[in-house]
């Protein structure tokens, strides 16, 4: 068991919290590779393709928001964690649509780091193989990682696409907020399920009305049966 689990890029300012995410992030078999400021990091992106980035947001050169809007415009999928100073800040975040598939906010232990960056892994894996999902004018092919709204290629990010294909796996089926969170994120923490409303309401706007997503009140969503 000494084949790394791939490389990691961490884009931290703060030399203790970098230092601190790699020994944790070695220590689980990742590789990691540092680096201190925005524009050094994206360089960094193209040049090593990590598997994921864990990017802190107040950075020289460029900040994370414009890091990872930067990444997301160039067609760069990469898993992104934002790490970010304050609590408030979280929601900006999400509410920004930058493209990043999870946040820590800062002080994090790097247990919850390792278990966040699994779980993002995890969530772009996919299942390999699965058949394609669709309700007509949308079509999923989980294995390839693709979808397309009325024969168009769709830009999605990991957690939209995972999202979206967790429900159309099971049309009908209606989650809560604190399911989908466990199910799609790989963790439900306490108070969060805002989160599941933001990516829902992406999905929404990126899908238009070929979105299958209905809103189940008082309970949480579902997608509706295919071939209507
Ligand atoms: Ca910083």
């Amino acid at each position: 068991m000494t084949q790394s689990k791939g490389l990691v890029l961490v884009v931290e300012d703060e030399r203790h919290i970098a230092d601190l995410q790699r020994l944790y992030l070695t220590r689980e078999g990742f590789g990691v590779h540092t680096e201190s400021d925005g524009m050094a990091g994206l360089a960094a992106v193209a040049r090593l393709r990590p598997v994921a980035i864990v990017l802190d947001i107040g950075l020289p050169g460029l900040d994370g928001t414009d890091f990872c809007r930067r990444l997301r415009a160039a067609d760069d999928w990469t898993p992104v964690i934002l790490v970010t100073a304050r609590d408030e800040e979280a929601d900006r975040i999400l509410g920004l649509e930058i493209g990043a598939d999870d946040y820590l906010t800062k002080p994090f232990s790097p247990r919850e780091l390792v278990a966040r960056l699994k779980a993002v892994l995890r969530r772009t894996a996919g299942p390999p193989g699965s058949a394609i999902l669709g309700t007509g004018r949308l079509r999923l092919d989980p294995g390839r990682r693709t979808a397309l709204r009325d024969g168009e290629p769709l830009e999605l990010t990991t957690t939209e696409f995972n999202l979206l294909a967790h429900l159309l796996a099971r049309p009908g089926q209606v989650f809560s907020r604190e399911q989908l969170r466990a199910q799609v994120w790989g963790h439900a923490d306490y108070g969060d399920s805002r989160v599941v409303d933001v990516y829902v309401s992406q999905l929404r706007a990126k899908l238009g009305d070929a979105s299958p997503i209905r809103t189940v009140r008082g309970i949480g969503y579902s997608a509706q049966e295919p071939g209507r």
